[in-house]
Parts: C-alpha cells; structure tokens; sequence
C-alpha cells in the first residue's frame, strides 16, 4: 500500500498546483513527509515582550511591540537597504533589511502597530534587528498559541508569495488534522528503549507544537541523533563491505627508490609528525587492507614530501603511482617538486594537464600503458578515459575539498583492484565535520610545522591607517621582501569588486611607481596563460607587489613573499583569510599578515578578525568557523560538491551527539556487520530506503 506520508504536497488542503510548485523550488518540498521534516529553526518565547530599552546584544530572539515611525530605502542601487525606526514608549530601534527592500517597503505601513521578533545585533555603536519578522499587533493577538512558537525558515520568494512561517506553520497544522499522519518508526525498539526517547511520531510532534522545553528537547534529542545516526551508519556500513570484498594491494617491502631517496636526496631531517605518518601509511599499505586516508596538514607542513615518499614505496612493489592537484598551477608546482627532489634519481614521472601538447599526451598514454611511466603528476586530465595505467598501485589527491566524491570513485576504477588512496588537505577540517564527510576513512594529522618556521604575526588595520601600512611595505620590499595584497572578490557583485580591485590597483601603483616598484596582477578575468606569465614574473621576483583576487587562494609556494595584506578582510570567511595567511609564512623570515577592514564591523566580522588574529592554529580556526556558520557554509562542504545539508543537528554544536551516534554504530556493526539479525532489520531498510527528509547520503563517500 502507498505511504500515505508520499502524497503530493499539491494535495494538502491550502496549498494547490502553485503554492506547491513554490515549495518545491524554494524549500525543496515535495511530500507531506517533507512537510513533516521542515523542522523549525528556532523558537520564539511568546511569553514576554522586551522594552526596547532593556535590548542589548546579547539578547536571543526576542518580541518587541511598537510603532513604524519612518522607513527610508538607502544605499546605492546595488546595495539598497530599508531602515525602519521602531519606537515603543521606552526608546527607538532601527530595522534593517537588505533583501527584497522594495516589496517589504510596499507592505510595511507607518504609525501601525506592529509586533517585531528578531535577534539584537550591534551595528558600530547602534543596536538593531536584522531582517525581523513583523506581524500587525491586532493579528498577533487573534492568535492563541502560547508559549513556544515555532519558527520556520522561508525564503523571500516565499514570502513575497504569502508563505511565511506562520503559513508553513498552519500547513503543518493542516497536516495533522485532516491527515493523522501515521509516522512509521525507524530506529529499532532496544535502541529507542535504551536510549530512553521518544517515538518517531511523538518527536515529529512536539519539534513542530511542543508544549514544554523539557519535551522539545527530547524530540530534538532524539531527531538529531537519528540524523547523526544514519548518517553514520552508511558511511560505516560501506566500509565494512569494503573491507570484506576488496582486498588491498599489498606493498611489502621498502626498496632502493625509497632508501636512497632516503639517503642521498633527502634534504632535511623529516619532522617527527612526517615520520608518524608516512609509518601509519606504510603499516596500511603492507597490510592487505586498501589504504583510504585522509591527510590533515596545514598549509606549508610538508605534505608533499610524505606524498612523494608515499609514491616510491609504491615504486619499490612495481607499482605506478599518481599525483592529482585541483589547479594547473598547482599541478605543475608538484612537478617542479619532483624535479628538484628526485633529481638524477632512475624514476620516469610527467606532468599531464588540459594544456599538454598532443604529441606529448600520446606518449605519456602510451608509457603508462607499457608500464614505463612510473609517477604521473597531474589535474583533472588525469581522470579521462583514455588515461589508463599499466599498473596503478597508490592514487594521491591532493586539495580533496576541489574534488568531487564522484571523482575520488573514477580514480578507483584506473585499476582491477583497487589502488591505495591518500587524500591531502590544508583546509582543517573539524573532526566532527571529517567524521560525517569522510568518516569511512582513516585519518592523519601533521600537526607540526618543519623547524625554523616563525608563526605570521597577525594585524588588524582599518582604513585609516593605510599609510603606515604602506609604510611597512616599503620597508620590507627594502629588505628584499615581495607581498601580496588581495581583494574580495563575490559573486553576485561582480562589477562592484572588480572595481575595488582596479581602485586598488591604481592607488598602490601610485603609491609604489615604477621603476623603483613593479606591481603584478591577477585575477579571474585574465587568460590562463596571462596569468600564469604575472605569477612567473612575481615568482622570478622581477615584480614586488603582487595585487589579486582569490585566485592564488590554494598554490602558490613563493617562500620569499613576506607580507600578506587582505583588504575588506571582513568579507572573507575563516577558513578563506586562514588559506590565504598561509601563502606568507613559508620561508625562515618572520611573516606579516595585515587585515584591512573598514571602521564598522557587526559582531560575526568581529568575531573572525580576532580569532584570526589570536591564533595560527589551522584547527582551531575550522572550529571557530564551524560554530559561526554552520557546516553547509564551510568552504570545503560547498566545493566538494556534497549536498551537505543537515536538517536538524548542528555539527558545530552538537558533537557529543555525533560521538555517541558514530559509538552506537560501532557497537551494532561490531556485533552485526551486515544487519542481518532480524532486531536490525529496521536499519537495513532505512538505508535502502535513503532517508526521506535528511541526508542525500547517496553521493557520499
Ligand atoms: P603543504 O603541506 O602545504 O603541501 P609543502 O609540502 O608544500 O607543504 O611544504 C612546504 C615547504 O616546506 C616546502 O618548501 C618543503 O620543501 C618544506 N619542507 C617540507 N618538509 C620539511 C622538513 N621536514 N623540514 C624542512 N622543510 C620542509
Ligand atoms: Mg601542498
């Protein structure tokens, strides 16, 4: 029989073929069920109202009530935004919105009593409410509801179409009065009993009408962990599989490749954290198991070496080995590196990216094929049919976070057997986020810098002091130093930031003409090829200053480049400024990194700025960027291609929920590796199933 729970959303009683094709778009709402998981956001305590004097900004949510007594749209075209003063007898607040100014404008009316909820927030010295919701006093008071509301998460195309979150929260009363949704149970009865939660269909309740904290917390409890849960288990339960019918290539010895490297070309000690690590990798790929890790290292710890001794104990057991990079700039980098370490060493290696000749890209097909070709370093160009290996013993990613997982899965296939997989990343990654996106892999950490290296010393500037800056630049170019100088560049005001950077650009020639300076730039409007030229002429040190968007964001090692100034650093996100801090840094000198802001920051500005400047701790920073924003929004999440989207558990805030998931998982495949046992039949099914309404866990790993 249908599942009554996968009816068209079109058919729910006030909703119809156009409000429905909405929610599809907009919220990805398809189903009844998928009205059920729309879970709330937040909620809002009904009980009190708020003096506009009694708001500070450490104030949750909050509900004032009061009047509109001027709105005025301001800012430029593209930056338009419409302030409202709200007034109540004790004081004044501002309400701001910078989204669909003009139709809020239309809706909103002066000297109307309206009730306002929203999060203070301080703007320089000004409180205000950011995007609040407003509801008309005499309608606010029609409703009964009490208490805890639920607040549900719109867009402004919904909003705009009369879908807000009361609407979504009388559809969802609409569900369960004229349907009686039955809600099937998904998690085995020992495991609801020992865990002591509530059921499926009493959680769903009380997370969209709790009556009490007490009751919501437990629904959310139980909601959060049956995501974490499944999440978990997929992921587990694949790896489990793995092992039981992929056997791994076994590397059993170490040879002349490796020992002489070792010997003769080995230009410094390792750090003891690379020795660590390429002895977890050894003890792996001797093993019989499939080598699948995931290297954590920050930027400038050595994670090329360990890739390259990595590849010639593949070497030594007459395997081939790959090197994949996610730019040509890069790829062409590790080359360089392999020419200058391996140096006359006996090993054949090419580089093979989109812009390789004809004539040299059939030669490099037809070594692999016989064999001859033993290391090939390289971008995507790797992943093409028609590039086939004799045979492929270890694959290393380096920059996971630019693959796609699907990716990761067409490398495998370049053997019968699968190869070895080593994936490398500086962008930390916090260990609850690398539990969920790859947390069927065995993880290492290189969490020490090579001996000598000064940690960059971290400044905050704002405009006003651009002088001196300019100041301390000419001091270091003096001392034979080169320096970067970046600009934001966003999306969606393309025009605005290219503008900023040619401004930029401009001064800074002013203020370093030549012939005693000369100025690089790039940015994503120029060719591949002109860009490549700029960075050469920076890398050749024939330039000192070098003035660019994002695009030297991951690359580059120039270890002579000292001072990194990012301007509008406020519009850059955590883990950005940190990857770009980790350009300078690289050589024995002290290095500089320089945020440039301007004087008025709200508090997430704040926040990064000094966790920026209080730490270089590449882990530390990921965490603090993980509890700001929310892991859908971390860089490494939104490139990797993953439709990472939790529903309800916060990975940020709820990793003690994930760590008992991720244990109870362990426990039930250690006990049952293939859900065999009839008590587990339910979680067989759920993953067949794929969960409705949680995560598209289908692409992942
Ligand atoms: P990343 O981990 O960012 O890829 P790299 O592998 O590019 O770092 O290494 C950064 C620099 O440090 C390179 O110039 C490399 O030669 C150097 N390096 C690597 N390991 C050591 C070491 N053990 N001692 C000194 N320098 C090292
Ligand atoms: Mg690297």
């Amino acid at each position: 029989m249908a599942d009554p729970l996968q009816t068209d959303i079109k058919f729910l009683t006030g909703v119809g073929p156009k409000r429905a094709d909405l929610l599809n778009r907009e919220l990805n709402i398809h189903t009844f069920e998928d009205l059920l998981y729309h879970f709330p956001y937040r909620y809002i305590d009904r009980s009190r109202f708020y003096k506009i004097s009694e708001i500070n900004s450490q104030l949750p949510y909050i509900q004032i009530r009061g009047r509109i007594i001027s709105l005025e749209v301001t800012g430029p075209r593209y930056k338009k935004r419409l302030v409202a003063k709200f007034s109540d007898d004790t004081g004044t607040i501002e309400l701001v919105w910078f989204q669909g100014v003009s139709w809020i404008r239309e809706t909103l009316k002066k000297d109307r009593e309206y009730v306002a909820f929203g999060k203070p927030n301080l703007h320089g010295r000004q409180l205000n409410l950011v995007h609040p919701e407003l509801e008309e006093a005499e309608k606010y008071e029609k409703q009964l509801s009490s208490g805890l509301q639920a607040m549900y998460s719109t867009t402004e195309k919904l909003k705009k179409n009369y879908l807000t979150s009361r609407t979504i929260q009388k559809l969802i009363t609409t569900l369960y009065q004229t349907q009686k949704p039955a809600v099937k149970e998904t998690l085995p009865g020992y495991l609801v009993e020992k865990l002591n939660f509530p059921s499926l269909s009493k959680a769903l309740f009380a997370v969209h009408f709790p009556s009490d904290l007490k009751e919501l917390e437990r629904a959310r409890l139980r909601l959060k962990f049956e995501e974490l849960f499944f999440i978990q288990l997929n992921i587990l339960k694949q790896k489990v599989n793995r092992e039981k019918y992929f056997q791994g290539l076994v590397f059993s010895k170490v040879g002349d490749y490796l020992n002489s490297f070792y010997r003769d070309r080995l230009p410094f000690e390792l750090t003891a954290a690379q020795k660590r690590v390429i002895r977890e990798i050894r003890k792996d790929v001797g093993s019989g198991r499939q080598l699948n890790r995931l290297l954590q290292g920050d930027v400038g710890s050595g994670k090329t070496l360990v890739a390259l001794m990595s590849m010639l104990i593949a070497l030594d057991n007459s395997y081939q080995a790959c090197l994949m990079a996610p730019t040509e700039i890069l790829a062409t980098q590790h080359f360089a590196t392999l020419q200058k370490m391996l140096g006359d060493m006996p090993v054949k290696y090419s580089l093979l990216t989109g812009s390789t000749k004809k004539a040299e890209r059939e030669q490099i097909h037809k070594s692999l094929l016989d064999g001859s070709l033993q290391i090939l370093t390289g971008t995507h160009a790797l992943l093409e049919e028609t590039v086939q290996f004799q045979n492929l013993g270890l694959v290393i990613i380096d920059e996971q976070h630019r693959f796609g997982v699907a990716q990761r899965a067409r490398l495998w296939k370049k053997n019968i057997q699968p190869p070895h997989v080593l994936v490398m990343t500086a962008t930390p990654i916090p260990r609850t986020l690398a539990m969920t996106l790859y947390g069927d892999l065995d993880v290492s950490v290189i969490d020490e810098l090579p001996p000598g290296r000064k940690p960059v010393k971290t400044v905050h500037y704002t405009d006003s002091k651009r002088l001196r800056v300019h100041g301390f630049m000419r001091k270091q170019i003096a001392e034979g130093r080169q320096i970067y100088i970046v600009y934001p560049l966003i999306r969606e005001s393309e025009k605005m930031d290219y503008k900023d950077l040619e401004d930029g650009y401009f001064s800074i020639k002013q203020a370093f003409p030549s012939p005693d300076y000369s100025v690089s730039i790039v940015h994503g409007r120029l060719k591949a090829e002109e860009k490549e030229i700029e960075m050469k002429r920076f890398l050749e040190r024939k330039t000192q200053i070098m003035v660019a968007t994002t695009v030297i964001e991951v690359g580059v090692d120039i270890p002579n480049a000292s001072v990194m100034v990012i301007e509008s650093a406020e519009r850059f996100g955590l883990s950005q400024l940190h990857q770009l801090r980790g350009r300078v840094g690289r050589g024995a000198d002290q290095s500089y990194c320089i945020l440039m802001t301007s004087n008025r920051l709200n508090d997430d500005a704040r926040q990064r700025i000094s966790t920026m400047v209080s730490t270089t701790d590449g882990f530390e920073i990921a965490e603090a960027d993980l509890k700001l924003r929310g892991p859908g929004d971390l860089e490494g999440t939104q490139q990797s291609g993953v439709p990472f989207e939790l529903k309800i558990a916060h990975l940020g805030k709820d990793s003690q929920i994930l760590h008992y998931a991720r244990k109870t998982v362990i426990e039930i495949l250690e006990e049952d590796p293939l859900l065999d046992h009839p008590k587990n039949a339910i979680l067989d099914e759920q993953l067949k199933k794929g969960s409705k309404g949680t995560f598209n866990w289908g692409v992942i790993s």
